[in-house]
């Protein structure tokens, strides 16, 4: 040790000379001299031309170094004392020249105490050890005979990467030490790497994944483990229960035909029009096309569509409990129904149970607890292989986080624009329209000019503080007060004149405004978006008004998919006396849609515009308490009070109508609905279960925080969820305690959406904002937002053959047989980790409920 500083010292000194002579610049070249390159070239390189003098204190240095290597390697080899004074990077030179000099290009054992060395100094900058790190690791990879494609490709960056900075010299011969495999999550593929088939299939019942009743089993080769003790019987019926609970699901998705192979628009020979725009890049020859793709409102043409005839082959009526079927014409209605629906009843027994098991002690411990292991599992990958992600991401051609493929899965057209463009449009139609006559009230008809003298403003006036639409600190858990946003300056006659489809222009003013922001979307490309437009069950002859809107107005794009949401008032349409009963709403919601399935020429325009449309949303303020009046539900025709139906009765109509009108429409190959609510952003967390059963997809689900064995069934089903954290911030919980970094973290299914860009947003960008300030906040890796992107992409309802071209040919196929890097940008390494770790999860279920029968 004494020599050591002995020698240190004058080094030290020297070294500073150095520096005074040649200025700082050489000395941080001098740093930044890389590990693979000769050394002796390099130190030419870069004092050569500056000083003969440094050169010679250097190779002086060196060679003394050297010497001192020898004293060392005698006494024990380094120790990790050489970080912090300046002897550090003459240490790293000479360690360079040992390697050099000895002419080998594999690393001796003193090679992984020296790299240990340099992972504490502090001299190198981040890329540069980042440069030492992977030089490392193909250096080993070579020793072990992986060439560096299969490095690049494999899935063992982790275990490269503990031999390049563990701490154990044992490594070098075993590739791990019996510790670090034990401290190491279990690595998806450890018995897979180097073999090019990923599908994992039963081998991996015998992975050491489980941890749970494993013994080492002599009789399986290589020691693997298998399970050899009878399961634990509370473990057996929890996980029972979770199957149980998945069939249900599954039974309800499959009737209704919300499961994404059903849809006839997912065959391959559904026609898409207008077409989609061609692709203007040819990625096998890395070629620039030259297209010219004409917006779809351009190309659109009513008169050129084809609109079938009538079925004669089915009828529709209403059943018992007064939801929509469909019966073979001419027959009972009873006897002949195209599928066998889940009753009211059938559906209260169900949902009950799941609330039973939900909620029993147990399974919420064990729930929480397998979500708890998710997310230290994730935390353990992460550690090991965050880098390794970043590196194959940038090795990746052409694409980026802006130009993946995004789809913002959940928002609200009648706020699709920001406040900015609003207010401009507005100013606008001041200026250009002032003697149009917008509005009838109060008797007589108003013109815009007419409407602004008696809110007495004037074009100048207006900013985004008098529109005051902004949702601040005043609309935190008041959503009455948010609803009132949508009022630009507070006054629902310029909400009625700007933001509504159905009013005395016709909707003109938001089509227009709609068509700027379709336009924007267009520019942008990568950037796509499911609106929410409403039909409120107050007349019949809504969806008519709708569909000639969008249709008249050519508001079709690529970019641009529809969602019909529902607002949960019944009780302010009774109130008013627009309807009787909620069986009135009922009608008015599906009549049309039944009938323009029995005869498309009957509605032509409702029937094309169900082409662009995903399915239906259920929306309003779910914090409104559900109050039990009744024991048993009555059914619609029975519901005339003036209370307002609970939120898990407007669901099951939702579904129970869409059910049959989806039998109904795949059987004349007309694409199919799918319910996609809000639910779980506040109010009871039981919105959630009936959701669970119900929906192919849910906005917001922020509760599932607080029902640990209900979020553990979405993750296991992998149901989407169209997360706003933005928009919680406003309204219900604050941003730092959104869920969404957990959820995001255990694997479920989660995308970022606006909900309201013209409450939300402060940009021209509002999904980009919304990304940007999570990656913020939650700390989200470039790779963390383009998984996002991918998820947002497989949640949404664009056809098939288009998701196709978004993410690549086989996205439909599990693990890594569906990524396509080159276009999702997501690394295969963490594909393979999502689906492993569900593939594991779903095999614990198999496994131990399968003991059920015997057992009970
Ligand atoms: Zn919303």
């Amino acid at each position: 040790m004494v020599s050591r500083v002995i020698h240190v010292i004058p080094f030290g000194v020297i070294l500073e000379f150095c520096f005074l002579l040649t200025k700082r610049k050489a000395f941080t070249s001098m740093t930044a001299i890389r590990r693979d390159e000769p050394l002796y070239r390099n130190r030419h390189r870069v004092f050569g031309k500056r000083s003969w003098f440094c050169s010679i204190i250097i190779k002086v240095m060196c060679a003394h170094e050297k010497i001192k290597d020898g004293h060392k390697a005698a006494s024990g080899g380094y120790g990790g004392s050489s970080s912090g004074d300046r002897s550090g990077p003459i240490s790293d030179l000479c360690f360079d020249t040992s390697l050099q000099e000895g002419g080998a290009s594999v690393l001796g054992s003193a090679g992984y105490e020296a790299l240990e060395v340099q992972s504490v100094n502090t001299n190198f900058s981040y890329h540069e050890e980042k440069k030492l790190l992977e030089h490392g690791s193909k250096m080993t990879a070579l020793e072990r005979g992986i060439t560096v494609h299969d490095l690049e490709s494999s899935h063992m960056p982790q275990i490269l990467h503990s031999v390049v900075t563990g701490s154990n010299p044992s490594i070098k011969d075993s590739g791990l030490s019996v510790s670090a495999q034990e401290s190491l999550p279990e690595h998806p593929s450890l018995k897979f790497a180097g073999s090019t088939n990923n599908n994992l299939t039963s081998d991996r019942l015998y992975s050491t994944s489980y941890k749970m009743g494993l013994v080492p089993d002599g009789k399986v080769p290589d020691g693997q483990m298998r399970f050899l003790d009878i399961p634990d019987k509370e473990l057996v019926s929890l996980y029972t229960n979770v199957r149980d609970c998945r069939d249900l699901r599954e039974k309800y998705q499959k009737v209704s035909l919300q499961q994404q192979h059903q849809n006839p628009k997912n065959k391959p020979e559904w026609e898409i029009y207008p077409p989609p725009p061609k692709p203007s890049y040819k990625s096998e020859t890395k070629t620039i096309l030259a297209v010219l793709n004409k917006p779809d409102a351009e190309v659109f043409d009513f008169n050129a569509c084809e609109i079938p005839g009538e079925d004669p082959n089915w009828d529709f009526s209403t059943n018992d409990d007064d939801a929509y079927v469909v019966y073979k014409a001419g027959q009972d209605p009873k006897e002949s129904v195209i599928a066998d629906i889940p009753s009211l009843r059938d559906y209260y027994v169900d949902v009950e149970k799941l609330t039973m098991i939900s909620s029993d002690g147990p399974a919420k411990s064990f729930a929480f607890r397998r979500l708890q292991y998710l997310e230290a599992r994730w935390n353990m990958y992460s550690l090991l292989n965050e880098y390794k992600e970043t590196a194959v991401s940038k090795k990746n051609p052409h694409r980026d986080f802006y130009n993946v493929r995004k789809v913002d899965t959940h928002v609200h057209h009648s706020a699709c624009m920001n406040q900015k463009h609003l207010l401009r449009f507005i100013k606008h139609k001041l200026r250009t329209s002032a003697d149009q006559e917008v509005i009838f009230r109060d008797g007589k008809v108003l013109t815009l000019a007419e409407v602004f003298q008696s809110l007495n403003l004037t074009g100048y006036d207006l900013s985004i503080d008098t529109l005051d639409m902004h949702a601040h600190k005043d609309t935190f858990h008041r959503f009455d007060k948010f609803n009132l946003k949508y009022n630009p300056i507070g006054e629902s006659r310029l909400r009625e004149i700007f933001l509504k489809t159905d009013n005395y222009i016709h909707g003109s003013y938001l089509a227009e405004i709609t068509k700027e922001v379709i336009s924007d979307l267009e520019n942008s490309k990568y950037q796509n978006c499911e609106y929410r437009i409403s039909v409120y069950g107050r007349s019949i002859n809504e969806w008519d008004k709708l569909a000639d809107w969008v249709i008249d107005n050519k508001l079709i794009s690529h970019n641009v998919r529809w969602l019909i949401q529902i607002p949960r008032l019944y009780d302010i349409y009774k109130r008013t006396g627009a309807v009787a009963t909620f069986n009135d709403t009922s009608r008015n919601l599906f009549q049309p849609l039944f009938e323009v399935t029995k005869n498309p020429q009957s509605h032509p325009k409702l029937h094309l515009f169900l082409q662009r449309v995903i399915g239906f949303d259920s929306v309003d303020d779910e914090s409104k308490v559900d109050r039990r009046f009744y024991k048993k539900f009555p059914k619609p025709s029975l519901w005339d009070s003036a209370e307002n139906p609970p939120y898990s009765y407007y669901l099951y109509y939702l579904y129970a109508s869409m059910a049959s009108l989806n039998q109904w429409r795949a059987t004349r190959g007309f694409n199919t609905l799918v319910l996609r609510p809000h639910c779980g952003e506040a109010g009871d967390p039981e919105h959630l279960i009936s959701a669970y059963l119900l929906a192919q997809g849910i906005s917001h689900g922020i509760l599932l925080r607080k029902v640990p064995f209900v979020q553990y069934l979405y993750y296991l089903d992998q149901i989407g969820i169209a997360m706003s954290p933005l928009s919680n911030n406003a309204l219900f919980l604050t941003y730092d305690k959104n869920p969404f970094p957990n959820y995001f973290k255990r694997g479920l299914n989660v995308s970022l959406s606006t909900d309201d860009p013209l409450q939300f947003s402060y940009t021209r960008e509002p999904l980009i904002e919304e990304y940007s300030v999570a990656a913020q906040i939650y700390k989200l890796s470039n790779v963390d937002m383009c998984e996002l992107a991918r998820n947002s992409v497989l949640q949404s309802g664009w056809e098939v053959r288009i998701k196709k071209h978004w993410i690549g040919k086989h996205f439909d196929e599990e693990g890594t047989q569906g990524n396509d890097v080159e276009k999702t940008n997501v690394p295969n390494i963490r594909i393979n980790y999502r689906h492993e770790t569900l593939s594991t999860e779903l095999e614990l279920i198999d496994y131990y409920s399968s003991f059920y029968k015997q057992d009970m």
